[in-house]
Formats: structure tokens, C-alpha cells, sequence
């Protein structure tokens, strides 16, 4: 008998140790963002539409993406943004946020806004682009652990040491990105200290999240995206970071639309003390990450929030009481995507073959704004739909592609107070043939 409550005691204990260590219920498994999605796909079929987008290199666990929209298994003519919960496995913040919205859009969706967002935009969440990192937190085996599993040493065990840092194995996935991949930190620098922690990967795009949300932008063509992160030190805690400067100087040329996109979403999240509002920066790093990746290829506008304080897992009050504040300033973006209520300021239409009116790829050029390490705007596949985020002011746009005549419309004028939209209909050239013969010192060559 005495045995026995020695055990149970025992169990206790470790129960009570494991308890000490482990995260509060309030966080979501990922078992359990997959069961909240599936049931509120069941519940709103026509409005929620949930997809796997690509699995995990290491554990091959499928990475689930969630778009809301009217029509939501139909990829329809409208405005897309993206919201990241989690790249990084410990800030588990940013999975609760997307959670959070997730549910709160779909319990008000006869409401304005929300009914309109979800009428006229597609809004997509991936609440985790690392499930394997984030099961390594959620099971305990290591609540501060970051990056992916990669089997770095290739000895088929996962290496890794509870604490931040120090593990062996495993990609930081926001240092994966193919812009500016080659800055990003190797496994060992120049004197051979290790840099696991921030270790970029064999090659740009080599983790499953990477992968998934590269596909997904070539797909969607989003105006405007969050990636939620929370700052291990507390330096850069309660931040929102914008592209980009680099080197106190190096700007790219929509800098000024970046940073008032930035200013006015870290100026709706009140910080956790009450005290003020989150701070806008610049990011400064140019090593890999998404946001700039985002701007670079694909012009969205990704802004990289540092929610939350240096308690990266707070308990569960203040975890609601930080989606309750973050979720403004991503909100916001939605009415600016649309112009709902503030400013849209932006350029879309259509471009269509003019001789058989079907939509075509092609580029929408602007001096000054379309640059060497830009990656072209173009108009998408489906709908030749194309979208240029741009500050108030008067540009000159030229609408090209190889095999039709140039258009160009000067004196386009945008504005504050809603979408300017241009549809064009681009020529096809007549298709010619040039017949001769190429000769050297008269003999055919
Ligand atoms: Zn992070």
C-alpha cells in the first residue's frame, strides 16, 4: 500500500515537472488547427476552403493553408491577402492570431466589414508553415526550438539540445527564402563557429513551408500579407518591419507605400503595458527572409510583426488579449485592400488579347518603380487581372508582351479615395516570315 502512493506520488510529481515545462492548453496542437479547420469547413462550406499546400521536408506532415471567401473552393477575379501565423516553432503567438481571426470573420459574417471582406477578397491563412518545428514545442521535447527538423548531419537522428540555440539540426525557415538566400548564415562561418540557429539551408526554397508559400504567391498575387513572429531577446518585441533599407540608404523604389502601410498597421496595435503603440522600422536584414521575397517577386506588400513581448507563450488571458490587439492592424489591410473605409490608393484592370478578348499574361511597366532587382508585375493567368500598389500621384504605365504592340497610357492618375482601373486590350503583331541565306566570303554558312 505504502508502494503504491509512493508511485503515485511519483506520477504526480512528473506530471506536475512535465506540467512546468509544458505550454497551456489555450495553444493549439497542430492536431488540433487541422480539427478547428475541417469543422469550420463543415459548418461553412461555401465560405471556408481548406487546402494542403505542401508537406514538411524532414516528417512529411502537410501544411495547411484556409482561405475565406464567398465561393471559397473557387479561385474568383478578387483582391488576395495572406496571413502567416508561424515560420519560427517557439513564436506560437502567431498561430493563436490567425486562429483567432479565422473564427472571429466567419462568427460575424453578416456583419460589416466582415461580410465584405468575404465577399470581395479572397483572405488566406496558413496558421503554421512548420508543423514539424511546431510538434516539437507542443510535445515538450523542447519549448524554445526554431527551425525545421533537416537532418543536417545526416545521421537519421534529430538532433537538438532543449534551450534556444545550440541544435544541430534544422533550417531557419524565414532565412530560406531564394532573395538575398546567399547573405543568409551557413552552418559554420569562416572560423568554424556554429550558426545552427540561424542556418539558412543547402538552397533557397529547400524546407516544405518555403516551398508551399512560394507556390501559393505564384498562385494568388497577394496585395498585402502578415508573417507573425514574437522576439526571443525582446529587442525587436512589438515591432512591425516593412522593405526595406539597407545600409541606412538603400531603398527600394516603393519604399514610401511600404512604410506608410507599415506606419499605420503598427499604429492600430496597442502595445501589451498600454503604454503606446507598436514601432515601425524598416527591415534591415537582407539575408533570406519572406517579406522582401514578397516585395521583390511578387509586389505584396508583407509586413513582418513582432507580436507579443519577450514571453514568447504567454498564459492563455494575455494570449487573447494580444490577438484582440494585433488583430486591428491586420484587419486594417483588408479595407485597404478594398478602400473600405480609408484609402485604397492602387492600379488594376485587365489585359486582354484584343483579337480574341481572352486574358493574357503580360507586364505592366512604370519608370522609376519597376527596377533591375525587381521581379516584372504582370497580370495573372485566369483573368489577366494585374494590381501596382502605388502612392497618389500622376505615372506613366506601359502594358507589354513579346509578340503584341506596346500601350502605353500616360498621365494615369491615382488617387486616395479608390482603385484607379485601366483594362487594356493589347494588338497582336502580324506575324511576318524573313527568308534569305547567310553567306561568308561567298560560300553559304
Ligand atoms: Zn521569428
Amino acid at each position: 500500500m505504502k508502494s503504491i502512493f509512493l508511485l503515485v506520488f511519483l506520477l504526480c510529481f512528473a506530471f506536475q515537472s512535465i506540467a512546468q515545462v509544458s505550454l497551456p492548453e489555450r495553444y493549439h496542437t497542430y492536431a488540433e488547427i487541422i480539427a478547428e479547420l475541417d469543422s469550420l469547413q463543415i459548418v461553412y462550406p461555401d465560405y471556408v476552403f481548406v487546402d494542403s499546400i505542401g508537406v514538411t521536408k524532414t516528417d512529411s506532415i502537410p501544411i495547411w493553408a484556409v482561405k475565406l471567401s464567398d465561393n471559397a473552393a473557387i479561385d474568383e477575379d478578387e483582391a488576395a491577402v495572406l496571413y502567416v501565423g508561424q515560420c519560427h516553432a517557439e513564436e506560437v503567438l502567431g498561430v493563436e492570431i490567425t486562429m483567432y481571426m479565422i473564427n472571429e470573420i466567419l462568427n460575424h459574417m453578416y456583419q460589416n466589414p466582415y461580410a465584405i471582406w468575404l465577399s470581395e477578397l479572397e483572405i488566406w491563412f496558413i496558421p503554421t508553415i512548420n508543423p514539424e518545428g511546431l510538434q516539437v514545442v507542443m510535445d515538450d521535447w523542447d519549448i524554445s526550438f526554431r527551425k525545421t527538423k533537416r537532418d543536417n548531419n545526416y545521421n537519421g537522428i534529430f538532433d537538438f539540445e532543449p534551450g534556444p540555440g545550440d541544435d544541430i539540426d534544422g533550417v531557419d525557415p524565414n532565412r530560406n527564402y531564394s532573395y538575398n538566400w546567399v547573405h543568409g548564415d551557413t552552418l559554420y562561418d569562416q572560423g568554424g563557429e556554429e550558426r545552427y540557429d540561424y542556418y539558412r539551408g543547402p538552397y533557397p526554397f529547400s524546407e516544405g513551408g518555403t516551398t508551399a508559400i512560394k507556390e501559393l504567391a505564384e498562385e494568388q498575387n497577394f496585395l498585402y500579407s502578415i508573417n507573425w513572429h514574437s522576439s526571443r531577446t525582446g529587442n525587436f518585441s512589438e515591432k512591425v518591419f516593412y522593405s526595406w533599407e539597407w545600409d541606412g540608404v538603400k531603398r527600394p523604389p516603393d519604399f514610401d507605400y511600404n512604410k506608410i502601410i507599415g506606419e499605420t498597421v503598427a499604429g492600430l496595435i496597442e502595445t501589451e503595458d498600454g503604454t503606446g503603440y507598436y514601432e515601425p522600422s524598416p527591415s534591415r536584414g537582407r539575408k533570406g527572409n519572406a517579406q522582401d521575397w514578397f516585395y521583390a517577386k511578387h509586389g505584396t506588400v508583407q509586413l513582418l510583426i513582432e507580436c507579443g513581448t519577450e514571453n514568447l507563450q504567454p498564459n492563455a488571458a494575455l494570449v487573447d488579449d494580444t490577438c484582440e490587439r494585433c488583430k486591428l492592424g491586420a484587419y486594417w489591410l483588408m479595407n485597404r485592400a478594398l478602400g473600405y473605409q480609408t484609402d485604397a490608393s492602387l492600379l488594376t484592370g485587365h489585359i486582354t488579347d484584343a483579337g480574341t478578348g481572352l486574358p493574357i499574361v503580360a507586364e505592366v511597366y512604370i519608370d522609376d518603380h519597376d527596377v533591375i532587382y525587381l521581379e516584372p508585375r504582370r497580370s495573372d493567368e485566369i483573368y489577366g487581372r494585374y494590381w501596382r500598389l502605388l502612392s497618389p500621384g500622376t505615372y506613366s504605365v506601359t502594358y507589354r508582351k513579346k509578340g503584341y504592340k506596346d500601350t502605353t497610357l500616360t498621365n494615369v492618375t491615382i488617387n486616395n479615395s479608390g482603385w484607379t482601373i485601366k483594362n487594356i486590350a493589347l494588338e497582336p503583331l502580324q506575324e511576318i516570315t524573313v527568308t534569305g541565306s547567310i553567306h561568308n566570303n561567298g560560300s553559304p554558312i
